[in-house]
């Protein structure tokens, strides 16, 4: 039997999603002599969360003040613009409307114009007839958010990766981090795997794990052997989305929000792509809380598509109005990467050394508004 291979590396990065990508980015910049891996497990960057979402650009209107959730959407969102200009990455600041379409929501409303403003994102309140007029629905009231737009979350991943490349970092598909070996104060060494069945022994002297819905039983194995720290777990909650018929397509040239859903999303809204279609979701499905043994059947469309198309017919006539059954299209699910801390739902994004000061640093529960709050992320290293 031939001796496993061992690769030796200064920084390696776990996950191709463009946290990973941006947390390369970053690193290829900082430390320009340094030698940079980045695994992914899959065939190409970006094929989970990061491919499967709104490609809203958030303003950071809705997050408790202070939190990392907060703060790196309001940074993110700056760096964002910046970086899309500076490298041609498609993205749109076309601006978006939270709706009250009864009197109920209003306080919900008032409750996050103050949470905008105390993290200093200002927003227009509309009353009454300046909201149905602008908006051209029936409303009680809107709040309208000037700096929120869409990105192509694709081509903002390829220019992030195209970046690291061309500074000496690269990104090995196909190969998966598998089992912890050990860690020392200047070193981890892990084994990693490829789409082959082979397998590798990989050292570092830095090493982030970016790995989405797999983050947290990665850092676990870090805790296991550092005998400390909080557990962490991921669980996936569905969001799913139904796309709008051509005849909608360039109508709305901004997005429409209803207030937020108190189930854990952000209500179902609709969102349009650079091209201008429409698009209806994603709604908040609880009913698949394990990981799968195929990761695939956790984004396939359900079965009962005449279901959901009723459901997303009914929430969608609360502000489209003219629209009909036929008009929705199943189209994808994404899959959000909820954290729970010691066994309790834990909705903030956590970085976790477990005392390493950096040897080995964990992003977890990094979902919404994790695209717009990527290159923020990446710039604490
Ligand atoms: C429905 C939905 C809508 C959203 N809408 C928005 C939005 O409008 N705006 C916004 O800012 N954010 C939005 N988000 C959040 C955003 O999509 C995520 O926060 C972001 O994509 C997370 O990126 P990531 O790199 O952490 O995760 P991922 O994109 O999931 O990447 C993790 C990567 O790690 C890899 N990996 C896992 N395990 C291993 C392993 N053992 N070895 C090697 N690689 C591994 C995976 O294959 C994957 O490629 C949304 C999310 C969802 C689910």
């Amino acid at each position: 039997m031939s001796a496993m291979e061992t690769l030796e590396f200064d920084n390696v990065v776990i996950g191709a999603g463009v946290v990973g990508l941006a947390c390369a980015e970053a690193l290829s910049r900082r430390y320009p002599n340094e030698s940079l891996i980045v695994l992914e497990r899959h065939f190409k960057f970006g094929q989970e969360a990061s491919s499967h979402n709104s490609e809203v650009v958030h303003a950071g209107i809705y997050y408790t003040p202070g939190t990392l959730k907060a703060r790196s959407c309001v940074e993110g969102k700056k760096l964002l613009y910046d970086f899309c200009r500076e490298h041609q990455v498609p993205i749109m600041n076309c601006g978006k409307y939270v709706v009250a379409s009864d009197d109920s929501h209003i306080p919900k409303l008032k409750n996050i114009r103050e949470t905008a403003a105390a993290n200093g994102v200002e927003l227009e309140w509309l009353e009454s007839a300046e909201a149905t007029r602008r908006v051209g629905l029936e409303l009680r009231a809107a709040l309208w958010s000037p700096t929120s737009g869409i990105v192509d979350s694709h081509v903002l991943m390829e220019r992030l990766a195209h970046l690291t490349e061309s500074r000496g970092g690269m990104v090995l598909y196909k190969h998966a981090f598998h089992e912890l070996e050990s860690v020392t104060d200047t070193e981890v060494s892990f084994i990693a795997c490829t789409g082959d069945g082979e397998s590798m022994r990989i050292r570092c002297r830095r090493f982030v794990n970016a790995a989405g819905l797999a983050s947290a039983r990665i850092a676990e194995q870090f805790r296991a052997l550092a005998g400390r720290g909080d557990s962490w777990q991921i669980k996936p909650c569905r969001g799913r989305y139904f796309t709008l018929a051509s005849e909608w397509t360039g109508r709305y040239k901004f997005l429409i929000y209803p207030v937020p859903d108190p189930r854990g999303g952000l209500g179902t809204h609709l969102t349009i792509d650079l091209g201008l279609r429409g698009r209806l979701g994603p709604d908040v499905d609880w009913s698949r809380q394990e990981e799968p043994a195929d990761l695939w059947d956790l984004y396939r469309f359900d079965d009962n598509v005449e279901e959901l198309r009723d459901q997303f017919f009914e929430a969608g006539s609360k502000f489209l109005p003219g629209l009909k059954r036929e008009h929705l299209e199943p189209d994808y699910v994404g899959v959000r990467a909820k954290l729970f801390k010691n066994g309790v739902a834990h909705p903030e994004f956590v970085i976790d050394d477990l005392g390493s000061h950096g040897l080995h640093t964990h992003l977890l529960g990094i979902e919404s508004p994790g695209v717009t709050s990527s290159l923020a992320l990446a710039h604490l290293f």
